[in-house]
């Protein structure tokens, strides 16, 4: 199989086996992330595309879902993805879901008729790394959309009949913008109407533009204990109905579940007491063992 990044799959779908159509992030320029700042962005070689899939064919013959790297796959334009999941198909007769991390922006150059044909070809779920709803904090993390571009673009993937999941970026504006931030993304999220919201806790790598920005006073991170009044305001503005998870979030809680409005009063009160009684030394040692988004 040709890996030329490193490889980071999702922990919560089932992501065998992993197929790389792209190398490296089209954008690259997310204040918070250092994930591919060393590799140039390169559609995968087609030839390496099907040799990989010929030793898949050999492999996992029977194999029924698959997750498309690298950082963003679907930036690919129609003409290119299409031929690429017949490919998949025809190696892989049996597939059924076909998924992919990828930007909000990569659906933009993608019409409501050609995402259905995606979807007809295997494409049913993608996450998308929206971050925040928020144009004052998009802005300032260097997302590259607004909040409209948000709704427009998910109001295609709904129209095609694609799931899909939002990531809402705990802390990633600062003490500067947190209530907003929390509140804006969660209307956002709500009127998208995604299948999950999925929720992050920031942490500030080494080499990224944020740990600069914070080390010359321009940008405060919150507290433990801030970070999670911010989750909680968000989870109390949120108003779809949707699975919700806390991947490695601030909450030392078990938040993860489907049907969020049914458990939308328990998560707030689990919040809530967190923000009471949780052990803040706890919660700051977990945040700083993570190594990557
Ligand atoms: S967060 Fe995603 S879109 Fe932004 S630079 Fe990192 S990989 Fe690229």
């Amino acid at each position: 199989m040709h890996f030329t990044d490193t490889v980071y799959r999702n922990p919560y779908w089932p992501t065998f086996p992993l197929l790389q159509i792209t190398q490296g992030c089209t954008h690259n320029k997310c204040r918070f992330c250092t994930m591919y700042k060393d590799v140039p962005f390169r559609p995968q070689p087609k030839e390496w595309i099907e040799e990989d899939l010929k030793e898949l064919a050999e492999t996992v013959p029977e194999a029924k879902t698959i997750q498309l790297l690298s950082a963003n796959p679907l930036c690919l334009s129609y003409n290119r993805l299409a031929p690429i999941l017949e490919m998949i198909n025809r190696y892989l007769p049996r597939m059924e879901y076909i998924y992919a991390a990828t930007r909000v922006t990569d659906i933009r150059n993608k019409t409501v008729a050609e995402l259905k044909n995606l979807k007809e070809m295997g494409l049913r779920e993608i996450s998308l790394g929206v971050e925040s709803g928020d144009d004052w904090t998009l802005e300032r993390i260097g997302k590259g959309y607004r909040a409209a571009d948000i709704i427009e673009q998910c109001a295609k993937l709904t129209e095609a009949g694609i799931d899909f999941w939002m990531t809402f970026l705990n802390g990633v504006a600062g003490k500067e913008h947190s209530r907003e931030h929390a509140v804006h993304s969660a209307e956002i999220f709500s009127r998208c109407r995604p299948m999950l919201v999925g929720t992050g806790g920031l942490v500030l790598f080494p080499g990224t533009p944020l740990l600069e920005d914070a080390r010359r006073g321009a940008f405060t991170p919150l507290s433990e204990r801030e970070m999670l009044i911010e989750l909680k305001t968000f989870v109390e503005h949120l108003t779809c109905d949707c699975s919700f998870i806390t991947h490695h979030t601030v909450s030392g809680a078990n938040l993860t579940g489907p049907d969020f409005l049914r458990r939308k009063e328990k998560i707030v009160a689990v919040l809530e007491d967190e923000i009471k009684h949780g052990d803040m030394a706890k919660m700051a040692a977990v945040r700083e063992s993570k190594r990557t988004l």
